[in-house]
């Protein structure tokens, strides 16, 4: 097996997009630019599906749920799981260059999105093997005399599945695997500047596994219509998505007409509180290298710093030293571990939230530009806001940038009431030396998770989700297994 280390460079992926077990190109011949955010080089091209591609997919979707086994054959999907999962591993120095190539996520940091969701696929098939379909649910006394009830778990349906750019591979994974394994047909949509993620998935489907045709879908587009089309069509039974809370709303209301099951991962400000009580030195350098790692495009990201007035300046300091000595740059060089914005739009959004927050009155204490010896790619300097009004829109707006805003507060009850001043609800972070208190913070915070002392709750055995306007239901754990499940009740004679 060739290591990244030997072989390293852009990779161009597939430009085709796979629909009813045909790869192929969009009727019209049209394709779009990928390109390289480090390099700011086209890396190659992909098929600009369009809405009647899509709809021939669902249709494909909905034939093979309708008229094959596969909802009702668990060996047979184990046995293509199994086939993906042995065939992710063969591409997998393939799917890491398709993936640094199209994010400019920097090598050093991409076992999570690759290794990861490899891992995660013979998770679920081993999870969906072992899941109990039929289960008892005892003898109930009704007025007609006693009824046995059993639960019998089936698969939703047609699924759509949506992603975002920031981590292609991983998200394509967690949302389609899942579904695949609880015996669903699904039609994946990935974001317009990750597409090759997207059809390197359906080519190796294609090529190396036995799903049948119909049975996973990928429609590779740039327009936004194509993913709406999806979310719209009536003989989609369910959307799974991962994205901006904004189009979360959009997806929610195109479903509405034929209600549509809808499972919802949107957009995070999380809060870090950090007690008085802290170790400073343990919580706040890795802080500041969770808000580089990924460029700062994480919906998870604690990108609000809420720090006790007693400990302020010392807590911004340690940031400080942090950030000014990150290693930023090609993503391709395993010293790096912060790579380019995605786009120069999202160079251009960052820079703009970073300027509203100076203009709101934060104090800029580093960073805030363009790295000087990085004048070509995507790149932003590790950023830190200090004196953040928690009311302005950099303390309100999710970033998705290596920024992080620092807001003073006095007692635990003030820390609490700033952290759940956000229309968001996806994560949150608690450091303390006392871990009952911190415990008890935790719990006072509305949000899906907490993670206490830099122990993740993120992980496939538990269940993630948003409150508030930062989603709906969960991935990963039972919960995120069930998602993709109609829970349907039988009551029978004992
Ligand atoms: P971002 O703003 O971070 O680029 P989005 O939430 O806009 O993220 O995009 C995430 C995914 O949603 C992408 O695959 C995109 O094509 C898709 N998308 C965008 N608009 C719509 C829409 N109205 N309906 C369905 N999908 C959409």
């Amino acid at each position: 097996m060739t290591s990244v280390q030997d072989e390293t460079g852009v990779l161009a992926g597939d430009e085709r997009m796979l629909i009813d077990g045909e790869l192929q190109h969009t009727s019209s011949g049209a394709t779009f630019d990928v390109i390289h955010p480090a390099s700011e080089e086209v890396a190659g091209q992909a098929t600009d599906g369009t809405v009647a591609d899509m709809e021939r997919a669902v249709g494909a979707a909905r034939r093979a749920f309708d008229q094959t086994d596969w909802s009702r054959d668990l060996d047979f999907r184990y046995h293509c799981l199994t086939q993906l999962h042995e065939a992710f591993e063969r591409n997998k120095e393939h799917l890491r260059r398709v993936l640094i190539t199209e994010v400019g996520c920097p090598v050093k940091v991409t076992g999570s999105q690759i290794e990861s969701p490899i891992e995660e696929v013979k998770h679920w098939a081993e999870h969906g093997r072992n899941f109990e379909y039929l289960a008892d649910n005892g003898v109930h006394e009704t007025p007609m005399g006693p009824a046995r009830r059993k639960i019998h778990y089936e698969p939703v349906g047609v699924v759509g599945a949506i992603t975002p750019w920031n981590v292609p591979f991983y998200l394509n994974v967690a949302e389609t695997i899942p579904a695949l394994m609880a015996g669903n047909t699904v039609v994946l949509k990935p974001a317009q500047l990750t597409p090759w993620s997207g059809s390197e998935y359906g080519r190796i489907v294609a090529e190396e596994t036995d799903i049948p045709a119909g049975v996973f879908n990928v429609v590779v587009s740039n327009a936004n219509e194509v993913g709406a089309a999806l979310s719209a069509d009536p003989r989609v039974d369910m959307i799974t998505f991962t994205g901006s809370t904004a189009t979360g709303r959009a997806i929610l209301a195109a479903g509405a007409p034929t209600v549509k099951k809808t499972l919802l991962e949107l957009g995070g400000k999380s809060a870090h509180i950090v007690l008085d009580d802290a170790d400073f030195n343990m919580a706040l350098p890795m802080a500041a290298l969770m808000a580089c790692v990924m460029s700062g495009q994480s919906c998870i990201l604690p990108s609000r710093i809420l720090l006790p007035r007693s400990r302020y300046d010392e807590g911004i300091e340690i940031m400080k030293n942090m950030m000014e000595n990150f290693p930023v740059g090609d993503p391709w060089d395993p010293n790096n571990m912060q790579g380019p914005q995605i786009s120069e739009g999202q160079r251009q959004k960052v820079l703009g939230l970073i300027q509203s927050g100076i203009d709101s009155g934060a104090r800029l204490v580093t960073g805030g530009g363009i790295p000087e010896h990085l004048p070509t790619g995507y790149y932003v300097q590790p950023t830190l806001l200090a004196d953040v009004d928690p009311d302005s829109q950099v303390a309100q707006e999710e970033i998705f940038g290596p920024v992080l805003s620092v807001i003073p507060y006095e007692g635990d009850a003030e820390a609490i009431a700033i952290a759940n001043n956000s229309i968001y609800g996806l994560s949150g972070e608690v450091s303390g030396g006392d871990l009952d208190r911190a415990l008890e913070v935790a719990k006072r915070m509305r949000t899906g998770n907490v993670t206490i002392n830099g122990k993740s709750h993120f992980g496939i055995n538990s269940p993630f989700g948003g409150t508030k306007q930062s989603g709906l239901g969960y991935r990963n754990g039972e919960e995120g297994y069930k998602e993709y499940l109609e829970a349907k009740t039988i009551g029978m004679p004992e």
